[in-house]
């Protein structure tokens, strides 16, 4: 079988050593006679996994002591709102930066409950950059600073860390669900990381929450329980039943991402695809790519055929050269190339072969 390369947004491709070995451990997990979906949550065989898998994510990530990681339900939404919920405080202010849809998303659920500051925004040109941090306007009585390190949809990226004043107290909050673990990041400066695992980590149903422990144990009054950090923080993730599986199978991709070399190992190798793939879009005026140069994604990479009318064949095409899920989301068109950290460069390689040749033919 010719292998097939999946460039799905989400949920998306997974390492196939990661699938190989869950295949083999699918009905015995370790000589225990169960499947890992078949384990009660707190026994020792599942809390081993879930332990080893907190244990890599720290060594990996480099989180600090002082801080908790949290394995939940829900999806990235749901942090649109815990957040909120959780940081306030005694204050009823926010600040957020606009780049793209899913930072929208998170404004409009926060304004449920605060008054959201929009700081900055690239609405004015559609999305397509990051606004610069001397262009934002900060409140000084925001209770926390939000942003959306990669936009999925549009395909924009901050290729930088917003630096925030340590003596104004105010915690930086960062939605990293599309590029989480694809480069290094200093942990320490965030109050809060948030990340859907479907894209990065491992499979739908598990959501990732890093957050500094200061920030726990003042939720607002009536905040449900398990919208409550602090509840699933004294209870290791297991005040209820945590999602086991997508748990484990996220251990897996981590001990695979240790042996690509870690984060920065996997960070060249992220450079290095992504580059191929623009090098290509801006090397031709039949594709183009809409984002800033500089603002422009590792992970998901928005392009257009000048010639719309050829979507439905190019799409054709690249399916039966085994290049699937390349259509845009449903609101922006066009393609969307998603090559997370499990996307091998030999895929993208072959993207950008097919892509030449068929501009070659329709030009
Ligand atoms: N934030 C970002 C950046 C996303 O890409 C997504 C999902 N595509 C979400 C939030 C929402 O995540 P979920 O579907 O897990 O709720």
């Amino acid at each position: 079988m010719n292998p097939i390369y999946n460039f799905s947004a989400g949920p998306a491709v997974l390492p196939k050593e990661v699938l190989e070995q869950a295949r083999d451990e699918m009905l015995d997990w370790h000589g225990s006679g169960m499947s890992v979906m078949e384990m009660s949550h707190r026994g020792k065989e599942f809390m081993a996994i879930a332990e080893e898998t907190e244990h890599d994510l720290r060594e990996l990530a480099g989180i600090p002591q002082n801080y908790k990681v949290l394995f939940l339900q829900g999806g990235a939404s749901s942090q649109f709102a815990m957040v909120p919920l959780n940081l306030l405080h005694d204050k009823n202010k926010a600040d957020y930066i606009n780049t793209g849809q899913w930072s929208t998303k998170a404004i409009e659920e926060a304004g449920k409950y605060c008054t959201v500051n929009v700081a900055a925004s690239s609405s004015d040109a559609n999305f397509t950059y990051v606004p610069t941090q001397n262009q934002w306007h900060l409140d000084p009585e925001a209770a926390y600073i939000h942003y959306t390190s990669n936009e999925t949809i549009g395909g924009v990226e901050f290729n930088w860390v917003p630096k925030i004043d340590a003596n104004s107290g105010i915690p930086l909050v960062v939605d990293m669900s599309s590029d989480i673990l694809s480069r290094p990041v200093d942990i320490s400066q965030f109050g809060l990381i948030y990340a859907g695992a479907q894209k990065n980590l491992g499979p739908a149903g598990l959501t990732l929450v890093i957050i500094r422990e200061d920030l726990l144990g003042k939720p607002l009054a009536n905040t449900p329980t398990l919208f409550d950090y602090h509840i699933h923080a004294k209870n290791d993730s297991m005040y209820n039943t945590p999602p086991t599986y997508a748990m484990y199978i996220t251990g897996l991709v981590l001990k695979w991402l240790k042996q690509k070399g870690g984060l920065t190992g996997i960070e060249a190798m992220n450079i290095a695809k992504a580059n191929l793939l623009y090098d290509l879009l801006d090397s031709t005026e039949f594709y183009h790519c809409p984002v800033a140069k500089s603002d422009r994604s590792r992970m998901n990479v928005p392009f257009t055929l000048q010639n719309p009318a050829l979507d439905d064949e190019f799409l054709k095409q690249a399916k039966s050269n085994g290049l699937i899920q390349l259509k845009g989301h449903r609101s922006v068109g066009g393609m969307r190339a998603s090559i997370y950290n499990a996307m091998p460069f030999e895929g993208v390689a072959k993207l950008v072969t097919f892509m030449k040749e068929f501009a070659h033919h329709h030009a």
